[in-house]
């Protein structure tokens, strides 16, 4: 755990560039360990819209874990000093991607998670608590289930 002050700062330029090297794959883990290590099964869905970072198929829900960088997080992201209007850009391109993904998905039927990559950092127990009891408020339905996007063959 990290100590509290260092929660809602920005970030320092290797502070930085570390969070974009960890991109697809530290805090997805951190998030996976902690809901296998509490018996939560999700599945990798590389194929549904968005491609969430894992899924519970029967419950419908798509989790996401936002990189603070990546995503534009209101709490520690500043565009780098170099080419800040190529980053300004591309986060604010990865920002309406995460939107028409969430709109695309919520018409499917899935509830969608999104999750900070810093709330991994300060609160993951409060986060495996939360997408455990979203779990157990929604009635798993088999008829509901079907393949990832791309994949289902309509008749
Ligand atoms: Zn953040």
């Amino acid at each position: 755990m990290r100590p509290r002050k260092t929660k809602a700062r920005k970030l320092t330029k290797s502070e930085q560039m570390a969070r974009v090297r960890s991109q697809g794959t530290a805090p997805e883990l951190t998030l996976r360990r902690a809901l296998w290590h509490q018996g939560l099964r999700y599945r990798l869905t590389p194929k549904l819209p968005g491609t969430p970072d894992l899924c519970f198929f029967s419950e419908r829900i798509a989790i996401f874990v936002d990189g603070c960088f990546w995503h534009g997080c209101p709490q520690h992201y500043s565009a780098p000093a170099h080419n800040a209007e190529f980053w300004a850009n591309k986060v604010a391109r990865n920002i309406a991607r995460d939107k028409q993904a969430d709109a695309v998905l919520e018409a499917e039927g899935w509830t969608v998670v999104r999750i900070w990559e810093h709330q991994l950092e300060s609160d993951l127990a409060g986060i495996v608590t939360r997408i455990e009891a979203l779990l157990k408020a929604k009635t798993p339905n088999v008829d509901r289930y079907h393949l990832p996007s791309g994949t289902v063959k309509s008749k």
